[in-house]
């Protein structure tokens, strides 16, 4: 398990806390992560995961993960394994706290009673579409129901026929009556509760054919849970004073305090469910694990690590403005904690063969190269140095650009860990392509300095005969515009079209025979390297998790 980061940095919340618990409010906070089982978590998820359990983590207090699952038309048990394995990965642990909003049915259904009974529900006739026609707009305010006077005693026995099944969906709702003039449209007679036959919920089945909305289950299964802190997102704020009118007009054991943040908006990806959902369902990506999506199952296929994520929601902080996060803070959270953790291999994404004639054709010699060039913890692996080599192709050119380098035409380059060799001739194929190079080398230059002469360039390489073949998927950003679907297009028109190149025939170097799915690597001058699930110990497979540095600015040409 990585260290957990230690999230320190103070902030709103925080200090809306500190105050809570110096004025004796709580004695202990309670916080809860409620995620819809409608599809898998993102890193805008990770950011309220680390908020809500870090925050129980480091006052201390505890923080249930609860599904909100009154959706169940969208929702699905899959979903729900897959954000509890997201919360672990992430290095939380929510003990036997786990909850489903489902859970509270039962009482969700008395409470409305008691709300009936309060004369502050009614059934309402209405349909879907003249609810919206009654209720208002900014500017106009809303008209009340016909049904809005109904007794109590109708209210209670229409109700009961909802839950029993006899009406149809869409025939009825039960609504709050709090303010059909309110300047607040959530205020305005919120549906509580609507008829849905013939849906089986993942959690209580057919039990139920009348579901109560977010805005009515949300703030009662807060209270249930003895939440201190109900921890939301900006779009909430006008919610709250809907989430505070349901509780206090019903019989809940406590008060939670609703606080809102902003959203997690990252350049160059989505991350609104129904657009992810889109992209998978539609095949624009291989699945919700796909490397390319902002999910945490993709950013861990990617390679990233629960400590870079942790550390990246730290860096960006917990704030109420809203902004859109540089691609570039997530690339470097990952590049740090790589760099610190990674072992350092070679691998030739593109190879050239390289034969260094001054070698006997069994020449083989056992070079030395240390895991890692920080620390010295990490050990070293030998790599055999033999008289056919691979170089990638880019370390070479014919005619080099100018400031090029590394090797040329009867220039000199050094291999990493290893000699000197020049370029003595270039072997090409009837087509005049370059399929290979003849070479030679200084003895006299392993570990020192060649004589007389100063060689710049440094190159990755491994001997031919024993470089595990491998297959290398560069990924890059999913989109090639920072506000995918803005200016009013169809988002998936900005799906970057080579946001996934799949490298056939890469040769990487013998220590890497064996590698595991989940092991990381820098490939030197290459990046970090993740071996995919994919991989098998006759065909490795890497995912590219990130450059060693920040290119693609230049690359697009910005
Ligand atoms: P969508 O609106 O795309 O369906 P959601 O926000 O409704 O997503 P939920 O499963 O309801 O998804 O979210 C669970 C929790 O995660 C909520 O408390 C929500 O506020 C928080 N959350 C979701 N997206 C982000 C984000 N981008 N940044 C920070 N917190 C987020
Ligand atoms: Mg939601």
């Amino acid at each position: 398990m990585p260290e957990p980061v230690v999230t320190t940095r103070t902030n709103f919340i925080r200090q809306i806390i500190d105050e809570d618990l110096a004025a004796g409010r709580h004695a202990r906070i309670a916080t809860r992560f409620p995620p819809e089982p409608n599809g898998y978590l993102h890193i805008g998820h990770a950011k309220s995961i680390v908020l809500n359990f870090g925050l129980a983590q480091d006052y201390p207090g505890t923080c249930n993960l609860r599904f909100d699952d009154t959706n169940p038309h969208k929702e699905n048990r899959e979903f729900v394994e897959a954000i509890k394995a997201d919360v672990r990965w992430l290095g939380y642990d929510w003990g036997e706290r786990v909850y489903f909003a489902s859970d509270y049915f039962e009482q969700l259904y008395g409470f409305a009673v008691e709300l009936i009974e309060k004369g502050l529900a009614y059934v309402c006739d209405l349909s879907a579409e003249e609810i919206r026609e009654y209720r208002g707009t900014l500017t106009v305010p809303g008209r009340d129901s016909p049904c809005r006077d109904r007794p109590v005693a109708e209210n209670l026995a229409l109700f009961r026929r909802m839950r029993a099944g006899e009406f149809p969906d869409g025939t009825r709702t039960l609504r709050a009556r709090i303010d059909m003039a309110s300047p607040n449209i959530n205020l305005r007679d919120p549906v509580l509760y609507r008829i849905r036959h013939g849906v089986i919920h993942h959690q209580t089945g057919s039990e139920w054919c009348l579901y109560p909305t977010y805005d009515y289950t949300h703030p009662i299964s807060d209270a249930l849970e003895g939440i201190t802190h109900s921890l939301c997102t900006l779009e909430f704020e006008d919610h709250r004073p809907l989430y505070d009118w349901c509780i206090d007009h019903v019989s809940v054991p406590c008060k939670p305090r609703q606080i809102e943040f902003s959203r997690l908006n990252l350049e160059y990806t989505v991350m609104s469910k129904r657009r992810l959902t889109q992209l998978v369902d539609e095949g624009h990506v291989q699945g919700w694990d796909d490397p390319r999506l902002p999910t945490i199952a993709g950013l861990r296929r990617r390679g990233y690590t629960p400590t870079a994520i942790r550390t990246f929601c730290d860096r960006i902080g917990v704030t109420k403005s809203d902004n859109l996060v540089e691609m570039a803070m997530l690339e470097s959270a990952i590049r740090d904690d790589l760099d610190a953790s990674a072992p350092r291999r070679m691998a030739v994404l593109r190879p050239l063969k390289v034969i260094i004639e001054t070698l006997p054709a069994d020449h083989s010699e056992s070079l030395e190269a240390a895991n890692h060039p920080k620390d010295a913890t990490q050990g070293i692996r030998q790599i055999p140095f033999t008289r056919e080599i691979y170089i990638d192709r880019e370390d070479f050119a014919e005619d080099p650009p100018k400031g090029f380098k590394r090797l040329v035409p009867g220039g000199e380059v050094r291999l990493r860990y290893g000699y000197v060799i020049r370029c003595e001739a270039v072997v090409k194929d009837e087509t005049g392509a370059v399929v290979a190079l003849r070479a030679s080398h200084d003895p006299a230059t392993l570990g020192a300095n060649p004589e007389g002469r100063k060689v710049k360039g440094v190159i990755h390489w491994v001997p031919a005969a024993e470089a595990p073949a491998a297959e290398v998927r560069l990924y890059d950003r999913l989109f090639q515009v920072s506000e995918p679907g803005s200016d009013g297009r169809d988002f998936r028109e900005d799906i970057h079209p080579a946001s996934l190149v799949v490298i056939d025939g890469a040769r990487v170097e013998p220590a890497l025979a064996g590698a595991q799915p989940g092991e990381r690597f820098q490939f030197e001058r290459e990046g970090y390297f993740v071996v995919d699930p994919d991989s098998s110990a006759e065909r490795l497979c890497f995912n590219r998790t990130v450059g060693l540095r920040d290119s693609w600015g230049k690359a697009q040409g910005r």
